[in-house]
């Protein structure tokens, strides 16, 4: 019997972590990156080292494939409608339209989904961003329409910001401008949808960010209320039904005081906030993203182990021979070539004790 072949759009570390689940389901994985340092060609049984604006490397690597998954949202659109051409491209490149696009995401989101986002305005000039910050009461956040990840391409402005320097630092002449949310912490969901239309969620988490950049998730969120536990599974099942989504899909999202969420945005991929599923559910989200693209059955979602994952950042990766010996933690390094500051070099779950009421990551 001839293995299936999964194609994988992105060489990084999602890409790495999605190969290596599919192997375990007997797939192979051929993966496509200009990058030829990318990690996850270690783990790939066959590799595309060409730009994603070479169509026809792209139809070779399609043709190659049973089904194709992405681990980014910035493929241009181009590529990802030649891929859908060839084979099936789960999510589709209409899911993918959306979620690299802060504009078409935030209209979506609320004009069709009618879940709660920020207030936000299309901003194409100083003379929308100045309207904008009008209208927002002047507490608001810049930020470029594409290819912002990690808080870049984005800027707080309130009532001191000298909107013609920020508009001449960042603006981009696609941009928008979102009101400031005053929120209590920052929630997200990972949901899949397979096929038929079946749905699974993991737990809802609660993330915590230094310089922008994802440090812990915990897993479940701490102290979370059943009603919002409720209310951020309705609003994941109705996007992935709106979108009429086949794979996997993260939601993040802000809780505000009173426990009302507010949508900020999608990512239809595995995500950064559900690496704790490697070690707390028996489907990981890698998995399931797999399973999700390939037709098959989703798997269990349910969280066996309270867990706390922090991201090893540049030099933290260091950090992993620490905990090498102690069996709470499990590590993971992405095998990156290079360290630099602000780079994901790899990850550890920690397993939380029964009854021990930790949730933090260090002992
Ligand atoms: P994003 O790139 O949209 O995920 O934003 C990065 C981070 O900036 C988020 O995780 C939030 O901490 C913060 N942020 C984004 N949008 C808003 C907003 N409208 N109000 C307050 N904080 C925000």
């Amino acid at each position: 019997m001839k293995n299936k072949i999964l194609g994988i759009i992105g060489g990084g570390q999602l890409g790495r972590m999605i190969a290596l689940s599919a192997s375990h389901l007997g797939i192979n994985s051929h993966i496509y990156d200009p990058n030829p340092d990318s990690p996850a060609f270690d783990v790939a049984s066959d590799i595309f080292n060409n730009e994603y604006s070479d169509i026809e490397a792209v139809k070779k690597f399609a043709k190659g494939v049973d089904v194709c998954v992405y681990e980014f949202e910035n493929i241009p659109i181009r590529t990802a409608q030649t891929i859908e051409d060839l084979c099936p491209l789960r999510p589709s490149s209409k899911v993918l339209a959306i979620s690299q696009d802060r504009l078409l995401e935030k209209k979506f989101l609320s004009d069709k989904a009618k879940v709660k986002t920020a207030p936000f305005y299309e901003c194409n000039n100083i003379d929308d961003l100045k309207t904008a910050t009008k209208y927002l009461n002047k507490s608001a956040i810049l930020k470029t329409r594409r290819l912002g990840y990690d808080g870049k391409g984005q800027v707080r402005i309130n009532k001191d910001s000298n909107l013609e320097t920020i508009w001449k630092k960042v603006g981009d002449n696609q941009s928008i401008v979102e009101g400031f949310i005053s929120f209590q912490r920052e929630l997200s969901v990972i949901i899949a949808r397979s096929i038929d239309a079946d749905i699974k969620i993991y737990d809802c988490v609660e993330n915590r960010h230094k310089n922008h950049i994802l440090d812990e998730t915990i897993a479940p969120a701490p102290h979370l209320k059943n009603k919002v536990q409720n209310s951020a599974e309705e609003i994941a099942i109705r996007i992935a039904n709106e979108l009429n989504l086949i794979g996997l899909l993260a939601v993040e999202m802000f809780e505000m005081e009173d426990g009302e969420l507010v949508v900020n945005e999608i990512a239809p991929r595995p995500h950064n906030s559900g690496h704790w599923t490697m070690d707390g559910c028996t489907t990981s989200q890698f998995e399931q993203s797999v399973r999700a693209a390939m037709g098959w059955p989703l798997g269990s979602t349910l969280r066996n182990v309270d867990i706390v994952m922090k991201n090893l950042i540049g030099k933290e990766i260091n950090l992993i021979n620490t905990f090498l010996e102690d069996s709470r933690y499990k590590t993971y390094s992405y095998g990156k070539k290079e360290v630099r500051e602000g780079r994901k070099m790899g990850h550890i779950n920690r397993i939380i004790e029964k009854d021990s009421n930790v949730s933090k990551f260090m002992p």
